[in-house]
């Protein structure tokens, strides 16, 4: 995408900042030039507009700061005349997320994209909202109402969760923790772990050459998705064994649901690379099938540890209690404890 899209003067821009700057060689009043990018991507800005855009750019762009980096800035001596370079390398930063950053705050809540009619409300990818998320982070922007953000957001989620990949859940897992979406962090890293657990390592293999995942996710994350995984997959495997072992039922009423259990048990019971979903899957359809059906024909349940629904509810609270929130990758190795919340 060249910069045509961008406009050169936003229409937002205080009139000041257009009047009364002279410009003999013919840039635009007031603008400035970010090379962003390692490939050095050419986006004019207005630096009125992003002063007020938030206070990392207006810091970036105070005048004692672009002095410092040889740039006179407007309403200074000299303005755009002097032959001194106009321009700020943003190397670190994505080209895509900084031009629709600057895009929305020149068009408050529009996406770069044009709407087409395969495509009628244009948002981002899923991996153009984790270079958004970590601009958004960056230049202190979460709260800035032109920058639309929560709808983008929104719109990747339901998307990848009707389809998702395993690489799109960590893009989204990560964009969530750049932008302190606490719910969203632990919903998406538990659908991460479920779904994509014990499939031969996967994500750890493409994250290992993802510099942005890197930089975005704490490798904390990745060290307690395992940990919890694993557990998660003990206690499931343990709850099938119960249902195997402690049947109360007399009457074979039950004879059914309970080869059910044994034949999960010898299917997923032992295998260390069955995939957390299948063996979740499993024990999740016979828990259901025990409310639906078992529990009106046999009255032997009394003499089981738990009941019908509750082996349901059990599974529901392993999972919860397998939620990566804020605080367990922000909590401190030493102080684990179910004391200080590990169990949520
Ligand atoms: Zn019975
Ligand atoms: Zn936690």
């Amino acid at each position: 995408m060249d910069n045509s899209n961008l406009p050169s003067q936003p229409p937002n821009s205080p009139a000041e900042s257009r009047g009364s700057i002279s410009s003999e060689d013919g840039a635009p009043s007031g603008a400035l030039v970010f090379l962003v990018g390692p490939a050095q991507e050419e986006i004019p800005v207005d630096v009125t507009g992003l002063r007020e855009a938030s206070s990392v750019f207006a810091e970036l762009l105070a005048p004692h700061a672009m002095e410092m980096q040889g740039i006179l800035y407007p309403g200074g001596s000299g303005l755009f005349a002097s032959p001194l370079p106009r321009e700020i390398a943003l190397p670190d930063d994505d080209a895509f997320a900084m031009k629709a950053i600057i895009y929305a705050l020149a068009f408050p809540g529009r996406f770069i994209r044009p709407a087409t009619p395969s495509d009628p409300a244009p948002g981002p990818s899923v991996r153009e909202f984790l270079h958004l998320a970590v601009a958004i982070k960056k230049y202190k922007l979460q709260d800035n109402w032109f920058v639309p953000w929560p709808r983008w957001f929104e719109a990747v989620v339901d998307k990848v969760k009707a389809n998702g990949t395993a690489q799109e859940m960590v893009w989204l897992v990560a964009a969530a923790w750049q932008l302190g979406q606490r719910r969203r962090f632990a919903e998406l890293g538990l659908d991460l772990m479920v779904k994509h657990e014990g499939r031969a390592g996967s994500y750890f293999r493409f994250c290992e050459r993802d510099g942005v995942v890197q930089r975005a996710l704490p490798l904390k994350f990745w060290c307690l998705i395992g940990e919890r995984a694993a557990r998660l997959h003990k206690r499931v495997v343990d709850l099938v064994r119960s249902r195997v072992q402690d049947d109360g039922c007399g009457c074979g009423g039950r004879a059914e649901i309970n080869s059910a259990w044994a034949s999960v048990y010898d299917e997923y019971g032992w295998g260390a690379a069955v995939p957390l979903s299948e063996l979740l899957g499993a024990a999740e359809a016979l828990a259901e099938q025990e409310v639906a059906s078992v529990a009106e024909e046999c009255d032997c349940m009394g003499e089981r540890d738990l009941g019908p629904a509750a082996v349901r509810e059990e599974l529901e609270k392993f999972k919860r209690e397998a939620k990566i929130c804020v605080e367990c990758v922000l909590m401190d190795e030493g102080s684990h404890s179910v004391e200080n919340s590990v169990y949520h």
